[in-house]
């Protein structure tokens, strides 16, 4: 019974997110509750959708059910947040690799998407290695595309509308150049997964922003990185950061992490020594 509630509202969740996402006009149920029409409201528009969205004819709300159990999930994706998140959370708790998700829509692994699939999967609570830098931001371009699925906002608005489960993030007092000494420090960088374009033969291109951005964690370490960077990768995104420093403008959304690495005293122009892991 539980879950037949579990999943209708779920479906509901899952098919109005996408719905807004898309730009789809959204009817919602006469007798959706005024906070709840207030989520979706917000949601709406923090991600600048185009989308109609009022309140139909016909009632039909489906109110979410208090969870069975008092159940935790973390989702693992390899990257440095959930490396962290995977070494410090208790045993008891749920693991679940992204790898192993339904690929359902564009937005299959956002947060958001993440925290609809904790509900319909019985768990109050999900972990969600939102890092500090993202949870700080109002939105953020992941994938080509604008979210506010990292940010506290979001957290909290979510934590109201899906009441009593929860998102939250351990993680987000710690920057992700913090997390990513703690793992080298912790010797679990060998399991990292953090490249566009990983694959089980290799796990690093050596190519995408991803593998510059962990080079260049490493290199601010003063450690060799485990792998080589293309020459044109290195000069392609150093480009961005400096672009970055001179206009602000995050192309990545990542590189305010970077302002980090400089207070550590770290130079991507005085570090002459980085060219030795070069290809
Ligand atoms: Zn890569």
């Amino acid at each position: 019974m539980i879950a037949d509630l579990v999943k209708a509202r779920t479906s509901f969740d899952h098919d109005t997110r996408l719905a807004l996402w898309r730009g789809e006009k959204v009817v919602l149920p006469s007798d959706t509750p005024s906070k709840a029409f207030g989520y979706w409201t917000w949601y709406r528009s923090a991600i600048g959708s185009a989308s109609e969205l009022g309140l139909g004819a016909r009632r039909g709300w489906k109110a979410l059910p208090a969870p069975e159990k008092d159940l935790s999930i973390v989702f693992i994706s390899g990257g440095v947040e959930s490396t962290y998140l995977d070494a410090i959370l208790p045993l008891t708790i749920r693991r679940m690799s992204i790898d192993n998700l339904p690929k359902l829509s564009e937005a299959t692994t956002h947060e958001g998407y993440l925290a609809i699939l904790a509900v319909l999967l019985g768990y109050r609570v999900c972990h969600l290695g939102i890092e500090g830098s993202k949870f700080g931001t109002e939105d953020y371009e992941k994938d080509g595309r604008l979210t506010v699925e990292f940010s506290k906002r979001w957290v909290c608005e979510w934590n109201g509308y899906a009441s009593p489960y929860q998102v939250v993030s351990m993680v987000h007092d710690m920057t992700r150049f913090q997390l990513f000494n703690w793992v080298v420090e912790h010797r679990l960088d060998a399991g990292l997964k953090s490249c566009f374009g990983y694959t089980d033969e290799k796990k690093w291109c050596g190519e995408c922003f991803k593998c510059w951005n962990i080079f260049t964690f490493y290199r601010a370490l003063g450690r060799d990185p485990r792998f080589r960077l293309s020459t044109k990768a290195w000069l392609r995104y150093n480009t961005e950061l400096r672009a970055y420093i001179e206009t602000g403008v995050d192309k990545f959304g990542t590189l305010s992490d970077y302002k980090e690495l400089a207070q550590c005293g770290y130079s991507l122009d005085q570090d002459k020594e980085a060219t030795k892991w070069l290809s």
